[in-house]
């Protein structure tokens, strides 16, 4: 029951002052962000290249409504490309965008975002990495695999996000398994009516299979986004029925969720990359998180009192 309270909470401006106001919040969001800075972030990844395991970066931000954030946000990026590039790790650390980030939402804001991410993922394939667009909300699904498939064009290892909860999703995955595109497969993260997606956990984890099922089978690239137990052991499972090789498909799971996991799928051989969020633009991230797992509502009330 808490999951939709704190997903309509992660929209609100009003309950986004009261918990970004509060210092307090800061430790627990630390669980889930590397920092504010982009050192924070360099710093993190290096610790998880260590490690064994490879990178996503989402430099943190959604939901602009001013053409001059979404500038400001794209050439954040374009600096976190450099940053990667001069310490010869792009290779290994790839990013993940948001094109609410990057405009989408303004007025005429599929052309923005998409010239705006375009120029980030020019600069990513100099450098010698890639981008995966995020998925947001079911309004924006249609613009941002436009956008997608017009990347792929000149950048065809552009990656796209899926998610199992929208009834859609089936579809798109056997499109974009033909096309022999990268996929990361999620189980969806926002809030959506009935009339579009599964309401029902194990109806999302049915869809999550069928899906992973076509993107196994098809010509791409699959990136399992999930911490699922049973999800990642099916997954094994279909990779190696469709004789894919383990360098043929990835796992990917969130900074600071099943960190233990992380470590023990790259220790037998696969390939792990985590996602690793930084920036000032924490509270819609943060809100998600907390929603996926109303615990995490304890650890929060736990941190607020013994300080
Ligand atoms: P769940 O059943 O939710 O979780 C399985 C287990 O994982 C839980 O029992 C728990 O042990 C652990 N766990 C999961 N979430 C948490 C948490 N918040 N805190 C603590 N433990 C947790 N969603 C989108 O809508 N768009 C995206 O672009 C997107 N990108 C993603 C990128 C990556 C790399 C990953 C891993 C997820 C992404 N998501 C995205 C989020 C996704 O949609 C799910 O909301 C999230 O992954 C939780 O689903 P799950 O598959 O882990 O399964």
């Amino acid at each position: 029951m808490l999951g939709p309270v704190l997903l309509a909470a992660a929209g609100s401006d009003h309950v986004r002052r009261l918990v970004a106001g509060t210092p307090l919040t800061r430790p627990v969001v630390d669980r889930f962000v590397a920092g504010e800075e982009l050192a924070d972030a360099l710093h993190t990844t290096d610790g998880l290249l260590d490690q064994g395991l490879t990178v996503t970066l989402d430099r943190l931000g959604e939901s602009v409504t001013d053409p001059a954030q979404a500038t400001r946000n794209r050439d954040g990026y374009l600096t976190l490309v450099d940053e990667l590039a001069a310490a010869g790790i792009a290779e290994r650390a790839e990013l993940s965008v948001k094109l609410s980030a990057f405009g989408q939402a303004l007025p005429d804001g599929h052309d923005i975002a998409h010239r705006n991410v375009a120029r980030v993922v020019a600069a990513a394939s100099a450098a010698g990495t890639a981008v995966t667009l995020d998925m947001e909300d079911h309004r924006t699904v249609d613009s941002t695999l436009a956008v997608h498939r017009a990347l792929r064009a000149d950048h065809p290892e552009t990656g796209a996000v899926l998610q199992s909860y929208l009834f859609r999703s089936e579809e798109d995955c056997r499109a974009l398994a033909a096309a022999g595109a990268r996929v990361r497969l999620v189980k969806g993260a926002y809030r959506e009516p009935a009339e579009v997606a599964f309401q029902r956990r194990a109806e999302v984890d049915l869809a999550y299979v069928r899906c992973l099922r076509l993107l196994m089978d098809g010509d791409g690239y699959p990136m399992v986004g999930s911490h699922d137990p049973r999800l990642i052991a099916i997954a094994e499972e279909l990779a190696k029925r469709a004789g894919r090789a383990a360098d043929d498909y990835e796992f990917q799971m969130l900074f600071g969720i099943r960190d233990a996991e992380q470590r023990r799928l790259a220790a037998r051989g696969h390939r792990v990359r985590v996602y690793v969020p930084y920036g000032t633009d924490w509270y819609g991230y943060f809100m998600r998180r907390l929603a996926e797992r109303p615990a995490n509502l304890t650890f929060f009330a736990r941190s607020l009192v013994t300080r």
